[in-house]
């Protein structure tokens, strides 16, 4: 049987195929014209995932993963008091962490500390593949320490863990990408956050941006009233206050939570 760790480094491998596999399709036939630098921004982006990374590792015990081997060694979360068919605990497993992802991203939003901090995966001036792991260290940490508080209290099984976090992983680096997806496949956005709908949420606009906050289906934010499947006016991606190339240098995104305009911000 594959071990958590052999399964970790499978995960990592397939991310990375993704990743490069989305930059290949951005090089060879972009959704839109780039605004900034891309050595600049992918400069910026990758640092702030080597930090994250880097956090990982010197804390390992922070990872959703740890906490679920943690919960299930001793018995601890709701589904480690009721006996169900392995199937329906992964299934349930697999819904209730995306039920409370689209809601830790609607709180990221309303939340005006943890907006300063994921105020920054929105000030990329261009969206691409990197803009998937562009996140402030502080928000990484506040997103891990949420997670693994709620794997050890549903007790979520390591296998259920490891799956939502690859597929996730997977679909976000797909949704981020600057690519077009041919119109035949337009029904995909009905199941899937494609990059049309992810598109949205990284809008300018306050009321674009305030929707779409699915990790991987839609469903969440029909339920909740949050889709929306089309820009109403001129489209721009970004935040208007950091819209300047100066904004995307590394020094200038490790301090960015510190300047970052009060959310909500009022509706231009
Ligand atoms: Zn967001
Ligand atoms: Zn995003």
């Amino acid at each position: 049987m594959i071990g958590w760790p052999d399964a970790s480094t499978l995960f990592g491998w397939i991310f990375a195929i993704t990743f490069l596999g989305v930059a290949c399709w951005e090089a060879w036939r972009p959704s839109r014209a780039a605004i900034a630098s891309l050595t600049l921004r992918w400069f910026g982006n990758i640092a702030l995932f080597a930090m994250a990374l880097l956090m990982t590792w010197l804390i390992p015990l922070l990872s959703s993963l740890s906490a679920a081997v943690i919960a299930a060694q001793r018995g601890w979360g709701l589904f480690h008091l009721v006996t169900l068919p392995p199937a329906i605990t992964l299934a349930a497993s697999f819904v209730l962490l995306d039920f409370f992802g689209y809601w830790m991203h609607r709180l990221l939003h309303k939340i005006p500390l943890l907006w300063r901090l994921h105020a920054l995966h929105h000030s990329d001036t261009d969206l691409d593949v990197t803009t998937t792991i562009r996140h402030h260290p502080a928000e990484a940490l506040v997103q891990a320490l949420c997670d693994a508080a709620l794997v050890l209290l549903f007790g979520f099984p390591p296998q259920a863990v490891l799956l939502y976090g690859g597929v996730v992983l997977v679909v976000q680096t797909f949704h981020h990408g600057n690519v077009m997806l041919p119109a035949r496949l337009g029904w995909l956005s009905r199941w899937l956050i494609t990059p049309d709908l992810h598109r949205l949420h990284h809008s300018m606009a306050y009321a674009e941006n305030n929707s779409n906050f699915g990790n991987s289906v839609p469903l969440w934010d029909w339920l909740f009233a949050t889709l929306r499947l089309a820009p109403e006016g001129e489209f721009k991606v970004g935040l208007a206050e950091f819209s300047g190339a100066k904004f995307q240098r590394l020094d200038k995104l490790l301090i960015q939570p510190l300047l970052v305009v009060p959310n909500p911000r009022p509706p231009s």
